[in-house]
């Protein structure tokens, strides 16, 4: 069904986008600012009366959909869940709170570059790579300026003119660290993991069940946790970097 007005009949942007695969809500709304010409999120906010943090909050849904001709089922909504009580479900996993990101903004040059939308997972503190592509996500503009939510381009921050992330060299990552974010994302229905199961596995087996009693989280949420912990430890001593 095509939606001609908006719930509350408010001012409703010319263009529109399309939600694609593995997009949050938030990451649309931006999307749709900049699709839009807006430079800054809060001048989009104040011209279509919702907030980026009430749609990251599952809000205004049916008012986003409205203005993206489409559905709210749609929007890929059911990815991050808020709830009044407990913790939040990614994808259908419980994560705690502090690990998701909520000012700061992250990309991969090279996932940005394939295709201009934000990933989920880049929300995840607790992920650190993209394992599609073996590098880090940056949280940096290529100006140097830090990538926040209220920036009006997913490329770029809002301090500069014509920097953009997807110029940023690539920067390697451990292929440890690599095949820990690949199996976490395999937990998020992303990617197949089979040879990182083990990896994790060999590294966790002695800390797991200590973890898993003491967090309370979902089992494979405490092991990635514990993992990106062991992991950055293990490659401290090394001298590695990562
Ligand atoms: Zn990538
Ligand atoms: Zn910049």
């Amino acid at each position: 069904m095509t939606i001609t007005h908006t719930a509350r009949g408010i001012w409703k942007p010319p263009l529109w986008v399309t939600p694609l695969p593995e997009e949050p809500p938030h990451g649309i709304y931006l999307r749709l600012a900049e699709r839009n010409g807006f430079h800054r999120i809060g001048h989009f906010e104040n011209a279509t009366g919702i907030k980026l943090r009430q749609v990251r909050l599952g809000r205004d849904l049916d008012h986003l959909a409205g203005m993206l001709r489409c559905e709210p089922r749609h929007l890929n909504g059911a990815l991050i869940k808020h709830q009044e009580q407990g913790p939040p479900i990614v994808g259908g996993e419980a994560i705690r709170r502090k690990d998701l990101m909520i000012v700061g903004r992250r990309a991969c040059p090279a996932c940005l570059a394939a295709s201009a939308h934000h990933r989920f997972w880049w929300d995840l503190r607790f992920v650190s790579t993209c394992p599609i592509h073996a590098i880090r996500l940056t949280c940096r503009c290529s100006c140097g300026g830090k990538l926040t939510w209220a920036d009006g381009s997913l490329a770029k921050c809002r301090t500069c003119e014509d920097g953009d992330v997807r110029l940023l060299p690539f920067e390697p990552a451990s292929c440890k660290v690599i095949a820990l974010d690949r199996w976490i994302l395999s937990r998020f229905g992303i990617l197949n993991s089979n040879e990182s199961v083990v990896v994790i596995h060999k590294l966790l087996s002695a800390k797991r069940s200590r973890l898993s009693r003491g967090l309370g989280l979902l089992p494979s949420v405490v092991i990635a946790l514990a993992g990106r912990k062991l992991l950055t430890s293990t490659c401290r001593r090394r001298k590695c970097g990562q």
